[in-house]
């Protein structure tokens, strides 16, 4: 996979007079634009390579937006946009502001408030926790999305889709009970994914010991812990069309 240059950038900042602009369709005679969170000044970049944003000036103390790749960038743009035209939802915004916490998408589907989290690229464990807990203190569900398969990291062994799933995902798919949501690259449609206990076959051996004991081992199957089967459920969900049966995820 490429590597992106992550730094702390965001899709939205705030006019000189307090109102949402969204980096894509704001032009840089408009500034001077601000952060949310830290309310400093921030500069609009238009570049051709990655989605436009807005980026806080160096030296950098603001934690926004630290750890958000174009990745994370698309798949936070591609599901706002095809949220808003969801009959399902009937409000969603970027970036908004909820007492302390801004989740990247914020939505109402079917008159449930959620919160929805694209993993960053510097994740942890921590913030997992914090986030989620942030947003249910709010009165959020939380639906975690994982902006590209890339992040898996996944490769084939015993002919099986492999992952060595580290912490912050096997985090991920603890609170979702058992699946995880992978960004499909398209609008707000994902691909649940399970992981499965990777076991191999210990083959079994007879012999007799040093005492000239009958001993028979394996003949089992054992699990290796630090891999994980990747099994993609068949068909891909929208979040806010098959929210009902996302929500107890959450
Ligand atoms: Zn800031």
């Amino acid at each position: 996979m490429k590597k992106t240059t992550t730094g702390s950038v965001m899709l939205t900042a705030l006019s000189s007079h307090r109102t949402h602009c969204y980096a894509w369709v704001t032009e840089k005679n408009e500034a001077p634009f601000f952060c949310k969170e830290c309310l400093k000044e921030v500069i609009l970049r238009k570049g051709s390579v990655r989605i436009h944003h807005f980026a806080h000036k160096s030296p950098v103390t603001c934690q926004y937006g630290l750890g958000e790749t174009d990745v994370h960038h698309k798949a936070k743009k591609g599901i706002f946009e095809a949220l808003k035209t969801n009959p399902n939802c009937s409000y969603c915004e970027l970036e908004k502001k909820i007492n302390n916490a801004i989740p990247d998408v914020y939505a109402v589907i079917k008159k449930v408030p959620v919160a929805i989290e694209i993993q960053r690229s510097n994740i942890t464990v921590q913030d997992v926790c914090d986030r989620t807990l942030a947003h249910h203190k709010n009165g959020l569900s939380v639906i975690w999305v994982i902006p590209s398969i890339d992040q898996l990291k996944i490769f084939r062994e015993d002919n099986q889709d492999v992952s060595r799933v580290p912490k912050w995902l096997e985090c991920l798919h603890a609170l979702a009970y058992g699946r995880v949501y992978v960004w499909s690259g398209n609008g707000e449609a994902i691909i649940p994914i399970h992981f499965d206990r990777f076991t191999r076959y210990v083959p079994s051996k007879e012999f007799y010991n040093s005492y000239g004991e009958y001993v028979e081992v394996g003949g089992y199957d054992r699990t290796l812990k630090d891999r994980k089967i990747v099994l993609p459920a068949p068909e891909l969900v929208s979040i806010g069309t098959d929210f009902c049966s996302l929500s107890h995820l959450a």
